[in-house]
């Protein structure tokens, strides 16, 4: 066969796969170790020539030690890639998920704003547009987050945590894309050990395998810049355990030896050099993974909110908020969910219908008001809990009394449990476990739901 021929027919196959989407970042974080600097320029460097764009998520402080440090080759390089956002400082205390912990959904994001918007702002001045995504530091992941994140005009979260997850792929939440918990489809090499390649290269097969099981998919891979640069995490020399020293005080992390940093770089660009050759392999960044998945909002087939009755939880690619609106007639839009668990204190097993219809009325016209859920909806003076009036009402035969029926919140169930165990990150206190935070990504899934790639 002529190999034209033959590379035609190849061509035909791969397109004809479902497809495999991969992004590749880096946290580019590290603002006391020069060094990493020049990591980040190699990689940014090594990843062009290669026509692989990637995406750097910056925190602010770091760029602006770039530019203290002269490094215009640095910023220069990266801009030929996606630029993110990694939080103003990472790492000095309060962390993100330290100081909104105690707070609530609506003051938390007005806070996050407050704390962490000048170092998106830099970005923006340095690189010409807004970041295109954000990622918490190590696991200091918090729902008030998302709002103000949106409030910011940021449409993706993308990192890698075990807080809230959708069937490790990318998924829809707080009404941001999360790229986020992606499990068996995030992939990394070992940087560390040569004879750990062939491994690695054996679980992006799997991987993509995975994927195409699925109708399509997609895989990240992620690393840090300063770990080409050093054998130990610049923050955790510093900041550990609620370590708060004065910057006179902050110490150098240990450096990879020169043998050692070579060998990072050898197996990072070889295990790239594997990946990108991957048949019908499309290599996105973070600002351009929306236009991959099916829009945000949009209407529901009739009749399937009638499964909320049974189950509340995303059905057919729509979230539990999605169905509820379109139970209330209202239009297909994000809507946060409530502030607050609320408990029903109607104590008849039926409603008189006047009742009931001024109580869907009235959490309608709360729902454009405030542009998120209720708490509770009002009978009078008595309530029905969120879940349970959206279960009654799901089940509403249409006429005569409506019969009350207790909601069944599956959508809890994929919000990751034990806060000491999902908050474990060398730079938290000790025993820092906010259950809180958690209980909050709870009320909040009522709006998940799976990302559905575009056909
Ligand atoms: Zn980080």
């Amino acid at each position: 066969m002529k190999p034209l021929l033959l590379s035609l027919l190849l061509c035909g196959a791969a397109a004809a796969q479902p497809p495999v989407y991969w992004l590749l970042w880096f946290d580019t974080e590290d603002y006391i170790e020069p060094s990493s600097d020049d990591a980040a320029l190699r990689l940014a460097e090594g990843l062009r020539e290669r026509g692989v764009r990637a995406t750097f998520k910056i925190v602010g402080e770091k760029a602006r030690v770039l530019v203290a440090r002269g490094r215009t080759d640095v910023l220069r390089a990266l801009a030929a890639h996606d630029i993110g956002y990694h939080t103003e400082f990472h790492s000095i205390h309060p962390a993100p998920a330290e100081y909104l912990a105690g707070m609530g959904l609506l003051d938390g994001a007005a806070e996050f704003t407050r704390r962490e918007r000048g170092g998106f702002l830099l970005l923006e001045k340095l690189f010409g547009m807004p970041p295109g995504c954000y990622g918490q530091p190590g696991n200091s992941w918090a729902p008030q987050v998302n709002l103000a994140l949106r409030s910011w005009g940021v449409k993706v979260y993308m990192d890698d945590a075990g807080h809230v997850g959708f069937d490790e792929q990318p998924f829809w939440y707080g009404g941001l894309l999360y790229i986020f918990n992606l499990g068996r489809h995030t992939v990394r090499a070992d940087l560390n050990d040569p004879a750990r390649l062939a491994e690695a290269k054996r679980r992006w097969d799997e991987a993509v395998e995975s994927a195409r099981s699925r109708g399509g998919g997609v895989i990240q891979t992620y690393y840090h810049p300063t770990e080409w640069a050093t054998s130990e995490f610049w923050d955790a020399v510093n900041f550990s355990h609620g370590a708060n020293p004065e910057r006179s005080e902050w110490k150098k992390p240990r450096l990879r030896t020169p043998e050692s940093r070579e060998q990072a770089y050898r197996i990072f660009f070889e295990w790239v050099d594997y990946v990108r050759r991957t048949p019908g392999l499309r290599i996105v960044t973070a600002r351009e993974a929306p236009a991959l998945f099916e829009p945000r909002d949009s209407a529901p087939p009739a009749g399937l909110a009638r499964r909320l009755a049974d189950s509340l939880d995303a059905h057919g690619g729509f979230s539990a908020a999605d169905l509820l609106l379109s139970l209330l007639g209202l239009e297909p839009q994000h809507v946060d969910g409530p502030v607050r668990r609320a408990a029903t204190t109607w104590t008849e097993t039926e409603i008189p219908r006047p009742v009931f219809d001024r109580a869907k009325r009235d959490a309608a016209d709360f729902i454009r008001v405030h542009g998120r859920l209720p708490d509770e909806v009002w009978l009078g003076s008595q309530c029905l809990s969120l879940a349970d009036f959206a279960a009654t009402l799901a089940a509403d035969p249409g006429s005569g009394p409506v019969p009350l029926r207790r909601g069944r919140a599956d959508f809890e169930q994929r919000i990751g449990r034990d806060a000491a165990r999902l908050y474990n990150w060398v730079i938290h206190p000790k025993g820092f476990a906010p259950e809180s935070l958690l209980e909050m990504a709870r009320l909040q899934a009522w709006t998940l739901k799976p990302a559905r790639l575009r056909r």
